[in-house]
């Protein structure tokens, strides 16, 4: 079974795996970008090696998608992968803690006003 569909522009989208969720558009300056009917999320192509991933990967998220549906552990390798990325996020983006010679100076102590 070839993991290529005929139709090239038949395009699932890389951000939320919606099947057949993007739509290829062209900005005022006939530049191309893409859109998800699902997420929202656009890409803006410029050149040829940005579409490479648009030409390659969506018969692979389909192939994804596919497994998920129909083998469990398909689905629970891609809960706990999900699941990692999301922990991976929150680590790598939350605010640092205060150190603890920091505790107390969050709030300025108030100023005397001259009259
Ligand atoms: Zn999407």
């Amino acid at each position: 079974m070839s993991l290529l569909r005929d139709d090239p522009f038949a395009l699932p989208c890389p951000s939320c795996l919606e099947i057949d969720g993007l739509s290829l558009r062209f900005d005022r300056r006939q530049r191309p970008f893409t859109i998800c009917s699902s997420c929202g999320t656009r890409t803006f192509l410029r050149g040829r090696a940005s579409m490479l991933g648009l030409a390659m990967l969506g018969d692979v998220i389909r192939e994804l998608a596919a497994a998920v549906q129909t083998d469990a552990a398909a689905a629970e390798q891609m809960r706990q992968r999900t699941a990692a990325f999301f922990a991976g996020l929150e680590q790598r983006f939350a605010p640092p803690a205060p150190a603890r010679s920091d505790l107390g100076t969050a709030v300025e102590p108030a100023r005397e006003v001259a009259a």
